[in-house]
């Protein structure tokens, strides 16, 4: 794909991670102009962000101002310079935005779940030049995420990001959406050139939790962060808990560490290599252990049928359990990954053991049938 890395899309934005700033949603103008103001002058963000169309979990909610939110976003970049974005759902929203002069749109979470609304939105970009961003569907299924990157690219929109705001969960979790980081991380792999964005508000519902949310994005080199930041948290209209003050936000932003990805100084770069080495020196000992383990379980699954014992041996298997996790234990290594990984073993075991078991037993009732046929 030819899609334009958001550092190239606005000049401003050459200058470390992307941050899109704002509000959940436009409530007054008031509210809008005051959270603006403070931004703008103590730590101005890239984008402005505000919902004007909010599409709510349950009827009844606050729902969103409409097209006289947008008035007020554009009094916003009047005001301070800044650029904004907003959420649109359906053509119309989009249509506005465009009149209006919105710089960015962004598809939500909801919207990019529903691969209609995705086409419909699709088609009417055509021919339109407005960069967009989109959010993970609310499942975490990626190649739903990747559909509805395609279906607007293939609009011909060439400037465009995703935005990573978790995956919602059925049971209360710490998180009030799933991070899954590994789901970004697969859709960079799939898609190189695809900036990717973290938002922390969403994925946390707690704007105690953003920080250590948006500083993980950071170490994961994710492009930029989209933070709800609302001039009076608790009065919020919508997802109060997550917001931050304008003030909480810009001391958040005071103790973000970017890291660098590749420091050009040399001497770091030899030890690194050095360390490097030993990485892979220590995975081509794993590979060939591992293999070498395989072949002893398909010995023991052959030896199993041959003296008719089943595959699954509970005693054997919470003996390995209980000494490869005290042995990890002393070893310093996080107990939840060593029960992964065991988990993850005992189970291919099984799996190949069953293989073994299904093919001696063909061959053998195969043998019967031809000494019957001779
Ligand atoms: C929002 O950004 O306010 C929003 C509604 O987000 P999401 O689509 O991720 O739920
Ligand atoms: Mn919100």
């Amino acid at each position: 794909m030819g899609i334009i890395p958001l550092k190239d899309w606005f000049d401003e934005f050459d200058n470390g991670p992307v941050m899109i700033v704002g509000p959940c949603s436009a409530e007054s103008e008031e509210q809008i102009l005051q959270t603006a103001d403070y931004l703008s002058n103590n730590c101005k963000p890239a984008l402005f962000r505000a919902g004007i169309w909010k599409p709510r979990t349950r009827p009844g909610s606050f729902s969103g101002v409409g097209s006289k939110g947008v008035q007020w976003m554009i009094k916003v970049k009047e005001q301070t310079g800044m650029r904004l974005t907003v959420e649109v759902a359906r053509p119309r929203h989009l249509e506005v935005c465009l009149k209006a002069g919105i710089d960015v749109i962004w598809l939500g979470a909801r919207t990019v779940s529903n691969p209609f609304s995705v086409q419909e939105l699709a088609e009417a970009l055509k021919g339109v030049d407005i960069p967009v961003l989109v959010k993970n569907p609310l499942n975490p299924d990626i190649d739903l995420w990747i559909g509805a990157i395609e279906r607007v690219y293939n609009a011909g929109i060439k400037r465009m990001a995703a935005v990573h705001r978790g995956f919602s969960p059925f049971e209360r979790t710490r998180y009030r959406n799933m991070p899954k980081w590994e789901i970004p991380i697969e859709l960079r792999r799939r898609i190189k050139e695809m900036s990717v964005i973290c938002d922390p508000s969403h994925i946390s519902g707690d704007a105690s939790m953003v920080p250590e949310l948006a500083q993980k994005a950071m170490d994961l080199n994710m492009d930029g962060l989209m933070v709800e930041v609302h001039n009076n948290p608790p009065l919020a209209l919508s997802d109060s808990n997550q917001q931050l003050s304008p003030g909480e936000y810009c001391n958040m932003m005071k103790n973000l560490v970017i890291r660098c990805l590749k420091p050009e100084d040399p001497g770091f770069l030899d030890y690194l290599e050095e360390l490097r080495n030993q990485v892979d020196s220590v995975d081509h000992q794993l590979v060939e252990l591992l293999s070498r383990r395989l072949e002893i379980i398909d010995i023991i699954g052959e030896y199993k049928y041959r003296n008719n014992v089943a595959v699954l041996q509970m005693d054997r298997w919470l003996e390995i359990l209980k000494t490869r996790l005290e042995q990890a234990g002393l070893s310093g290594m996080d107990r939840y990954f060593t029960e992964n990984y065991l988990k993850l073993m005992h189970q291919e075991s099984i799996r190949r053991q069953t293989v073994i078991m299904k093919k001696l037993k063909d061959k053998e009732e195969k043998s019967t049938d031809n000494s019957h046929d001779n």
